[in-house]
């Protein structure tokens, strides 16, 4: 067993980027973390791999109408948190596929971001059930190596601000697999609330809607012998 390690992990962060498949899963799984980058001046920048076209069990909605919904709350979400761009890569929901061209689009981002560390699922959790949240973390750790090599696509390099990408550090999130970062999110747990409130597709009876992530982050608390935390897993990388 690692040993464990509070907000401290973070010390050096300064540029984030958070690579996730969904509209809200920022919000959900790390808002409480991201809010208290944000409040300490980290450039925050998020991915959204697909467009959170079927998330919903409204027979009566269209994917596209639900697309611009999220985009919407998703906006607003980012700006409760303090998170500066959103980028969504436009894949549909439910067939999120870790393909090459969905590495060169996030390396693509690494690059114009010049974001030092890297949030993402983690795609080795057995338990992770969900293919698109797999595929997601698979790619963002796929694009992590090339994004540092001038030949591999070239043509990102020259656009305005792009440079080799400057990842330095990767923390897996939604993950079982003896996670070793514990941040005590109590300070900004309104704040984590207000911003998956901002969801009103998914969440739509407010705060009874999001029983579920209070429990979870009650249970994570108690590793810290704190109220409420969220948890990740140092990746190692050099
Ligand atoms: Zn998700």
């Amino acid at each position: 067993m690692t040993e464990t390690t509070g907000f401290d992990a973070f010390a050096d962060v300064q540029r984030l980027i958070v690579v996730a498949a969904h509209p809200d899963d920022l919000e959900t799984i790390c808002g409480g973390a991201i809010a208290l980058l944000a409040r300490r001046g980290v450039q925050i920048f998020s991915v959204n791999c697909t467009l959170g076209d079927i998330g919903t069990q409204d027979r009566t909605t269209t994917r596209s109408a639900l697309a611009t919904a999220r985009r919407q709350e998703t906006e607003e979400a980012a700006a409760i948190l303090g998170v500066q761009q959103v980028h969504c890569l436009d894949r549909h929901d439910g067939e999120l596929v870790a393909d090459l061209e969905l590495r060169a689009q996030i390396a693509r981002l690494y690059r114009i971001t010049q974001a030092d560390t890297l949030l993402t699922f983690d795609p080795f959790w057995p338990g992770q059930i969900h293919p698109d949240h797999r595929a997601a973390g698979q790619a963002a750790i796929d694009a992590y190596m090339p994004s540092k090599m001038p030949l591999y696509r070239p043509e990102q390099l020259r656009e305005p601000g792009a440079g080799l990408g400057a990842l330095q550090r990767v923390f897996l999130f939604s993950t079982d697999r003896e996670p070793d970062v514990f941040v005590d999110v109590g300070s900004v747990y309104e704040t984590k609330l207000a911003a998956c409130l901002a969801h009103r597709s998914q969440f739509p009876n407010g705060l009874e809607s999001l029983e579920w992530l209070q429990g979870m982050d009650e249970e994570r608390g108690k590793t810290l012998g704190v109220a409420r935390a969220e948890s990740f897993r140092r990746m190692s990388v050099w």
